[in-house]
């Protein structure tokens, strides 16, 4: 009997556990985006309620990833665009509206950041926003 499940990720690429080391590039880095989409609200989670949350976040991921959300993207743009996905997700009543903001803030570059691709950035939010509204 294990008295204390392993469930956390071990990541090759740059032998960390649980999250990327800083300095590491994915070589799949829409592949790493969508890890990062299901961990960050399990990081956010009380433990006795993690495993409900995961099973949500990795469905959403699915849809994600058969929506292309991510596919093309840098490490460094796609990183913050799964951060910003899972913040929103977690903090807005509708995270569907507010993606669509700031994807609407990226194409114009109101958003005051510097993104390797603007493009594939504001695109990233608004096919996450649009899975939302589903
Ligand atoms: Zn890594």
């Amino acid at each position: 009997m294990i008295k204390y499940p392993v469930d956390s990720t071990h990541y090759p690429c740059c032998n960390a556990i649980g999250r990327h080391a800083p300095d590491c590039q994915p070589a799949d880095p829409a592949a790493a985006a969508l890890e990062l989409i299901v961990q960050v609200p399990c990081m956010l989670t009380a433990p006795d309620d993690v495993s409900r949350v995961r099973k949500a976040w990795q469905d959403f991921a699915g849809v994600l990833d058969l929506e292309g959300a991510f596919s093309g993207m840098t490490w460094h743009d796609a990183k913050h665009a799964a951060t910003a996905v899972a913040f929103v997700g977690a903090n807005y009543d509708e995270p569907d509206v507010e993606l669509r903001r700031r994807a609407a803030l990226v194409r114009d570059g109101r958003d005051g950041m510097a993104w390797d691709d603007p493009v594939a950035m504001s695109q990233a939010l608004a096919i996450v926003a649009k899975v939302l509204g589903l």
